[in-house]
């Protein structure tokens, strides 16, 4: 397994069982089937409980049945599934970073031991709800919203592209409390624990995507939707809520797509070897060989880069500009790497029989989601300049 500059032989014994664990379970669980489920465009959702009794999700936090892995643990997890596909990464993230992350954060005390250890088992399933129809990229325009009415709060609007939602027990809802809404003000955003199974709430699967096939993902539509004021997020108002998950998220991508890089790689190196053409393996060819050099030397730079962000995040220095860098630069070259993968591998790379075209497909959707590539480009030029490109 590429590891060119030996970064994995620093790693602790916790570490490197975490890694072995998620490598195993991706190897035996999930490679044999993972390309029906792409071409079926389903999740195996029976292997959420056995996720979750493994560990994968947040097992970063500390407390409520979460052992507080290092942050370098944390990465090579999300590494290892996203190895495995995508979509699996993407099961682990909403779950950890974006739903349990936020409750643990900002959640009261009730909320967190209602949630936390059974969506830290599997036993129940979250989704994260910022999206919207009209607001993608600038959520912080976002027309859901919640009304107060006695001990109670009334939401309505409708969230799209949201991973879960037709499987979520529970929604993170981020809407604008306009009950608080002051002068021309439309109210602070804040974070709601919605019931699925509340009245009014519809959650539609989405079932056209070309990308993120091994994945559920759906629309949560709130109409009258009531929830008792306890489900409020009492420890976050405005677009630092959503916006510290996503950093979280961000940071599980950033290495995540070094580990769908590394297994196009792999399959790429294999295959070279083994694919005879004009008397011999095509890796004897020099133009072959300039691709795996390429995509090997791109990985290692990418890994460094995730293994510098563990480092600061473990000491608490991370700021959101550096995990835009290393989302947008890694998501990148795995993008870019999957091609050449794909390419290496000739009429056979097309198929669901190999990884690369599938996880190429799956990149595109983490190119765009959790911040385009495009808007953390503007984060840096913002971070770089002290000028906002946005407006
Ligand atoms: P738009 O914002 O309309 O952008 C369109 C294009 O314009 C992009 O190329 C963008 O980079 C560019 N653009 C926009 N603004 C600027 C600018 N200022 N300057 C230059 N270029 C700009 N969301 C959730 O809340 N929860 C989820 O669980 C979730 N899961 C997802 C799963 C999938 C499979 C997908 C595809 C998306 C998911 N998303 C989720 C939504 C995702 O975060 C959004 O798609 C993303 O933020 C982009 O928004 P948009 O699609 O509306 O594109």
């Amino acid at each position: 397994m590429l590891d060119y500059v030996g970064l994995e032989a620093e790693l602790g014994e916790e570490e490197r069982m975490i890694r072995d664990t998620a490598r195993r379970f991706v190897d035996e669980r999930i490679r044999p089937e993972i390309g029906d489920h792409f071409e079926d465009g389903t999740f195996p959702t029976d292997l959420i409980p056995e996720m979750g009794e493994l560990g994968f999700y947040a097992p970063n936090l500390e407390g409520y049945g979460s052992p507080n892995v290092s942050e370098t643990a944390y990465g090579l997890l999300m590494q290892e599934l996203e190895a495995g596909d995508s979509g699996l990464r993407s099961m682990a993230s909403v779950q950890g970073a974006l739903v349990m992350y936020p409750i643990h954060a900002f959640g009261s005390e009730d909320q967190k031991e209602e949630w936390l250890p059974d969506l830290g088992t599997g036993e129940a399933v979250g989704c994260f709800g910022l999206t919207e129809p009209e607001h993608g990229s600038n959520p912080s325009n976002m027309e859901t919203h919640a009304e107060r009415d006695g001990d109670e709060y009334v939401l309505n609007g409708t969230k799209t592209w949201i991973t879960n939602s037709p499987i979520a027990d529970v929604a993170v809802v981020w809407a604008r409390d306009r009950s608080a809404a002051d002068g021309d003000d439309d109210g602070p955003i804040r974070g709601f624990l919605v019931e699925t199974d509340r009245d009014g709430v519809t959650t539609n699967k989405i079932t056209e995507k070309l990308s993120l096939r091994a994945s559920i993902t759906g629309e949560i539509d709130l109409r009258d939707v009531r929830v008792p004021e306890s489900n409020v997020l009492p420890g976050v108002e405005g677009m630092k809520g959503p916006l510290s998950c996503l950093t979280q998220a961000r940071y599980g991508i950033a290495w995540g797509a070094v580990g769908a890089a590394r297994d196009c790689f792999e399959t790429a190196r294999e295959y070279a070897t083994d694919r005879e053409q004009f008397g011999g393996p095509i890796a004897r060819f020099q133009l072959q060989q300039e691709k795996l050099a390429e995509m090997a030397t791109e990985i290692t730079t990418s890994q460094l880069l995730a293994y510098r962000l563990a480092e600061l995040k473990e000491r608490g220095d991370l700021r959101p500009q550096h995990v835009s860098m290393a989302k947008r630069n890694n998501v990148r070259m795995a993008r870019e790497q999957s091609r050449v993968a794909r390419e290496m591998l000739g009429g056979n790379g097309i198929t669901t029989d190999y990884s690369p075209m599938r996880h190429l497909a799956n990149l595109e959707t983490v190119y765009t989601y959790e911040g385009t590539h495009d808007i953390h480009t503007l984060i840096l030029g913002q971070d770089l300049t002290g000028i906002a490109a946005f407006e």
